[in-house]
């Protein structure tokens, strides 16, 4: 009922007077990586790849009712360069996984939408998983109850991420030896949790559509790392993007992203790496004056309504959630 009365009312425009209140901030939305099916309950059990169809009515919506610019633009106008248009959207695709050049890039070119991937490097270069995926490819296989299984993942993904590369191996490999499934990115992986190639990166980057970006190299969270390390990782994989691609890396995007996750130090870093803009996974508008370094982003999630996507222009999520309880 609540989200009929939502949709009605979407279908009539109300929501266009608030999104004309929010005309002069910007909205950075973050993608994951595209599928072309529904999740079966543990592989993509958190929505983070978005089928096909919807990013492509996404888009759709996009070009009719907002402003695409791309984010090197959205950085600039925070640092002293040109004003954004009104209801300006960039669109940022963080990880680097396959299926942004086999089903994100060809929406985007139908679409001309700008975007940029940003890649943890030693997921591409060297082909090792991403870690979130190791253990979600262990538990899809594993025996037992999908409900019962998706528990334990969810917790095992939560302490794993507080962890540094070491210690997140001791945790991970035993579990993949004792279920007996390893994740190996040869060509039989299963097709969700390969990277992209850096021959797929330089072809969408020299479409001028796709700009790629660092996201660290082995995707630390990087107020877990110390200063050596956490400098190296910044310069390495923005060496490795900028060899491999044949374009400047200074678009950078945090691991994890959320408020514990960067700090006015590594802003400093970023800055001394000749980065010019940091990406968090914290929700908010980008607004005129915000710290570059910090900038907020609306998420994207398999799992919720076109309505909830349509609102996050007008007035953002948390006061959906309270426009939701008005409603209820
Ligand atoms: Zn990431």
């Amino acid at each position: 009922m609540k989200t009929a009365a939502l949709s009605a009312a979407l279908r009539l425009g109300l929501d266009r007077p608030l999104r004309w209140l929010r005309r002069k901030s910007a909205v950075v939305l973050m993608y994951h990586g595209f599928t072309d099916r529904p999740s079966d309950g543990l592989v993509n059990y958190q929505g983070n790849r978005l089928q096909q169809e919807t990013f492509r009515r996404q888009l759709a919506f996009l070009k009719d009712h907002c402003h695409l610019v791309t984010l090197r633009q959205v950085a600039a106008s925070l640092s002293g360069g040109p004003a954004l248009p009104d209801y300006a959207v960039a669109l940022s695709i963080d990880d680097g996984y396959e299926s942004v050049y086999t089903l994100g890039f060809p929406v985007l070119r139908e679409a001309k939408a700008p975007a940029t991937l940003f890649v943890a490097t030693q997921f591409v270069d060297e082909r090792i998983p991403l870690w979130p995926d190791r253990l979600e490819h262990a538990f899809a296989g594993a025996p037992g109850d999908a409900a019962a299984r998706r528990e334990v993942l969810k917790g095992l993904q939560r302490r794993a991420k507080g962890l540094v590369p070491d210690q997140r191996e001791r945790l991970i490999a035993p579990i993949e030896a004792e279920l007996g499934r390893a994740l190996i990115l040869d060509a039989s992986a299963p097709e969700t949790y390969r990277p992209v190639t850096w021959a797929q990166g330089k072809e969408m980057a020299d479409s001028g559509l796709v700009e790629i970006g660092s996201h660290t190299h082995t995707h630390t969270i990087v107020t877990l790392l110390d200063e050596e390390s956490a400098r190296r990782e910044l310069a390495l994989s923005k060496s490795l993007v900028e060899k491999n691609v044949q374009r400047p890396c200074d678009l950078f995007c945090y691991p994890n992203g959320d408020y514990d996750d960067f700090s006015p130090k590594t802003s400093l870093y970023l800055k001394d790496a000749g980065y010019r803009c940091g990406l968090t996974t914290v929700a908010g508008f980008v607004a005129p004056g915000s710290d570059p370094f910090e900038m907020l982003r609306f998420g994207t999630d398999d799992r919720d309504s076109f309505e909830k996507f349509r609102m996050t222009f007008s007035l953002g999520r948390n006061l959906l959630q309270a426009a939701r309880r008005g409603l209820a």
